[in-house]
């Protein structure tokens, strides 16, 4: 799960890890109170940032969403000392529509707007911790080349990102956090702040179950303080039951309403370009099939994962979350019977297309246990069914059907 930016603040300032301060607002009615409040703890330089789920905001650009043509704001986050500027600044931004490298052409309605102190500084610095699969370890990365992307870094300039692998039987050590500090030049009072800041930043990284938490920039201002000025954090979906406040901070507003919708029913589904419907059950078989489909000439709408254990309501519910695309013109089903007989499954089938109203071609494939039943079951139930036996048929029908719609 990912979160904005001002919510990942507030669960880093509970770690007592340095932020800038801000306040966020979700309308214009809510501008002057929050600068008021700002300005009462002495605050004179403003940074009006928009919060969506995508990175690259500070130079992103502000549409009109009813016509994507009119360019408002250039900067998705803009500083400014003037308080009238950081009005029209907000006014700008709020409802409008922000366009990152990040979020693709599409993108995305800026629906909260975090305003925050804006800082002098003298450097900017990268810092990203996250787990490395093939180490099976969490990872600290630093680097003195803050505020770009670090992809770009990674690319062109790897020996400028640092590396340190944390032991998960011992943690994190204060002698990791100095060699960082080290590797990044630090001197005086940035160097003692740094370490300090890197201990606080890990353990809310491992407290909270976090699968990402990138600072950058990580700022050292011109008396040496050291301060997260951006922050990024995602979460392990599978740890979210023991972090009720964090899983609180999920918005829906950021998210496609076809996942949302599916995510009620247990179905893993993720939205793609193409106009095969696929429903699948288990991951692996459903990479598989997108990937046989595309062999085919096809190209899947989604990806949907069902579970292993597939019965008529789980079914009935992927040809609802699939129907809803208007992109889809086939569908392609492809279970395998392990946990569930294939039989079960056809009547799960029928019967959804039975009451839901599916009004593309089907083609089916079931395999496993009672497999010949089923296929029985699907050809004899005077249904509109095109039958395949092997994957690469059933792919190969469906692209065929494609081709004659
Ligand atoms: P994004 O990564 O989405 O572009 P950031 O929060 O990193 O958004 O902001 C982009 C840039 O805006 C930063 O690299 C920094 O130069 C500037 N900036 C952000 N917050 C502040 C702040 N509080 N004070 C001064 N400059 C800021
Ligand atoms: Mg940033």
């Amino acid at each position: 799960m990912k979160i904005h930016e001002y919510q990942a603040k507030e669960i880093l300032k509970k770690y007592a890890v340095p932020v800038q301060d801000g306040i966020a607002i979700k309308s214009m009615n809510e501008f002057d109170s929050a600068i008021q409040q700002l300005q009462a703890r002495g605050i004179n330089q403003f940074v009006v940032k928009s919060q969506i789920h995508a990175g690259g905001r500070g130079k992103g650009k502000i549409y009109n969403p009813a016509n994507r043509d009119e360019l408002i704001l250039e900067g998705g986050v803009k500083f400014t000392t003037d308080v009238q500027k950081a009005k029209d600044y907000a006014s700008k931004m709020l409802g409008n529509l922000l366009v990152t490298h990040q979020t693709g052409a599409e993108g995305k309605i800026v629906q909260t707007l975090f305003i925050t102190e804006g800082l002098d500084y003298k450097k900017e610095l990268y810092l990203g911790i996250l787990l490395d699969r093939a180490a099976s370890k969490n990872v600290i990365m630093a680097s003195t080349e803050g505020g770009v992307e670090i992809e770009k870094v990674a690319e062109e300039t790897p020996e400028k990102i640092i590396k340190e692998w944390v032991d998960p039987a011992i943690g994190f050590q204060g002698f990791q956090a100095r060699k960082l500090a080290f590797g990044l030049g630090l001197e005086g009072n940035a160097f003692k702040n740094f370490v300090n800041f890197i201990l606080k930043l890990y353990k809310a990284y491992e407290d909270t179950d976090a699968s990402l938490l990138e600072i950058n920039p990580l700022v050292i201002t011109n008396d040496d303080r050291i301060l997260a000025l951006d922050a990024k954090m995602n979460f392990d979906d599978n740890a979210l039951f023991r972090h009720k406040d964090i899983a609180d901070y999920r918005d829906l507003n950021e998210e496609a309403p076809l996942e949302i919708e599916a995510s009620k029913y247990n179905l893993n589904y993720i939205k793609l370009d193409g106009n095969v419907g696929c429903m699948v059950n288990g991951a692996g078989l459903a990479m598989a099939t997108m990937d046989i489909i595309k062999l085919a000439g096809g190209e899947p709408a989604n990806f949907l994962d069902v579970g292993g254990g597939a019965n008529k309501e789980t079914v009935a519910n992927g040809f609802k979350i699939i129907l809803s695309d208007p992109n889809v013109k086939a569908i392609l089903i492809n279970i395998f019977g392990g946990i569930v007989r294939c039989d079960r499954v056809a009547q799960g089938v029928i019967d959804a297309v039975k009451e839901i109203e599916v009004n593309v071609p089907v083609v089916v494939r079931l395999d496993g246990t009672n497999a010949i039943e089923a296929k029985e079951m699907l050809e004899n139930s005077g249904l509109n069914f095109s039958v395949a036996s092997t994957l690469k048929e059933a792919a190969e029908k469906v692209t065929n059907v494609l081709a004659k719609v």
